[in-house]
């Protein structure tokens, strides 16, 4: 299984060293379904049975036939892939399937415009830089409407018209060192000035849960909770103020303690004073309805209901980034319409691909759609006829025979966490919760940082436990799991829709074994290779 030095090569070598300490250096040459094959010492293949499923971008399985056959038709007829700044009648179709399913599963019909992308964090810093477009947008018209009503007063002013009221200054309080009553319209309108103008290129915030994950790149980065990831980074993009996921009423303080005003003046009984207009702090809310890489926690309904209204209370927009849990993974197209979320954007990327393309997407509101933004973002990849085509023969195979592979997820889910359920309830001291929706489901560890197992111990206070556990399970039972991105003693399942009992029943014997290692404190065993 251990890769040479050579193999190991340049390409993130470091990375190839870590996955080698755990056992998990592998190197797959051929996939299907949910099996991977890795070959043995004598060159034949081993099947190794996959709950990974491209953290969640195979919800078809490995190289499905069906969009195998289609991809290479496409190939064979020498389609035009790339061919930026033309037509794109592909994408364009694409766009409208998408819209047809998000209509029927949300029940109404407002359109949603797509800005496509080709990776997970590509489409989330589309859909944030919108947002941001957006919100510059409504900041230009709010100081263009301040300007406006400054410039009507001071002619009123000159006019002998209206006089600045008595107490005008006050609306400044301490902040504003300049705390003595106004002498005339010209030093009221300076001080409105000097009150604004730090406050209008004040940097934007968002909003997000703990534990939240939306990718790696620069702006994605910061709306990603794990401080590892995020925080070396944190002088290159715009902030998030995250809130306790179990903690509806946290949203309205947390939006509360940045509020933010504009000084605007108004003629009130004819006298001219100083009336505050709230200044667009935030530029999104960004949350999945399931969250992956944070330990495969289902958002509640009040949480979702919580995240809806205190946005709609200050015009923020709710991106709901649905990469991983979208595309049918929870039951449903959407995870976020089984707890009744509305978005104003939907990100989705992973199986949107079929596992052959890379492509993802950002879908905006149109009543918040700002169309001159196709003219300031695009990609030299994003929309090409290749991924546009298998995106839209994933979501004809998702979509047939009335969503039947809806229900299959369901129904394979269930059974998926029945046995999960079971295998916990027999190791209590070891498997501390199941959790998730449909085919995205997480297995908790017990903490064992308390093992009187040295190693174990070791690997438990480390962080490292979740990928040991993978490793013994991928050494012994030719079974890969492996620990959402930021909760590491969380083992994610994401397999495809195709999972047949007997696959469930392979996972159960290798957990049961796991755990029953980990309950004799069994550290040679556990780490045997
Ligand atoms: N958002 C979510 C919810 C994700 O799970 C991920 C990837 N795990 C991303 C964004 C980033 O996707 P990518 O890795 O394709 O950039």
């Amino acid at each position: 299984m251990n890769a040479t030095a050579s193999e190991t090569g340049l390409a993130e070598p470091h990375l190839a060293e870590v996955l080698a300490a755990v056992g998990l250096d592998v190197e797959y040459v051929r996939a299907e379904g949910n099996t991977l094959y890795r070959l043995d010492e004598d060159q034949r293949e081993v099947p190794v049975l996959d709950f990974v499923g491209g953290f969640g971008s195979l919800i078809l399985g490995h190289n499905h036939p069906e969009i195998v056959a289609f991809a290479q038709d496409l190939l064979r007829s020498r389609l035009p892939i790339h061919a930026q700044f033309s037509r794109a009648p592909h994408a364009n179709r694409l766009a409208a399937a998408l819209n047809s399913v998000l209509s029927r599963e949300l029940g109404d019909d407002e359109r949603y415009f797509a800005i496509f992308a080709n990776s997970g964090a590509e489409a989330v810093e589309a859909a944030v830089k919108h947002a941001e477009f957006d919100r510059m947008l409504k900041v230009a018209a709010l100081s263009e409407e301040i300007n406006d009503h400054v410039a009507r007063i001071r002619t009123l002013v000159r006019d002998g018209l209206v006089v600045p009221a008595a107490g005008a200054h006050e609306r400044f309080g301490d902040a504003d060192r300049s705390g003595d009553p106004v002498r005339d319209i010209e030093e009221l309108i300076a001080r409105v000035d000097r009150w604004n103008a730090p406050r209008l290129s004040r940097a934007p915030l968002f909003l997000a849960p703990e534990g939240a994950f939306h990718g790696k790149l620069v702006g994605s980065v910061q709306l990603t909770h794990n401080e590892a990831f995020r925080t070396p980074f944190k002088a290159l993009a715009a902030q998030a103020r995250f809130v306790p996921l179990d903690q509806p009423e946290a949203i309205r303080k947390t939006i509360d303690a940045e509020r933010t005003v504009l000084l605007d003046l108004a003629v009130e009984d004819g006298t001219v004073t100083v009336v505050e207009r709230d200044f667009p702090v935030f530029c999104a809310f960004v949350l999945e309805p399931i969250q992956g890489e944070g330990g495969i926690n289902v958002v509640s309904r009040e949480f979702a209901e919580a995240v809806r209204k205190a946005c709609d209370a200050i015009d923020c927009p709710v991106v709901v980034d649905e990469i991983q849990s979208g595309m049918g993974r929870s039951g449903a197209f959407l995870a976020s319409s089984l707890i009744g979320l509305r978005g104003d954007y939907y990100t989705l990327a992973k199986s949107l691909g079929g596992g052959v393309a890379k492509t993802s997407v950002a879908l905006i509101r149109e009543s918040r759609y700002r169309k001159e933004f196709e003219l300031v973002h695009s990609s030299t990849f994003a929309k090409d006829g290749f991924s546009s085509l298998v995106a839209l023969k994933v979501l004809e195979l998702l979509e047939a025979d009335d969503g039947r592979l809806y229900r299959v997820v369901e129904e394979r889910g269930r059974s998926l966490r029945a046995m999960l359920d079971a295998v916990r309830a027999e190791f209590p001291d070891i498997l501390k919760d199941v959790r998730g929706a449909g085919l995205m489901l997480g297995v908790e560890f017990q903490d064992q940082s308390g093992s009187t197992a040295a190693t174990i111990q070791g690997l438990s206070r480390s962080g490292f436990l979740g990928y040991a556990v993978a490793g013994y399970l991928l050494r012994g039972h030719g079974v890969r799991l492996f620990p959402t991105g930021s909760a590491a003693n969380t083992l994610r399942l994401e397999p495809s829709a195709g999972l047949t009992d007997a696959e469930i029943a392979q996972l159960e014997a290798a957990l049961k074994d796991v755990c029953a290692v980990l309950r004799d404190q069994d550290e040679g065993r556990f780490m045997a290779s």
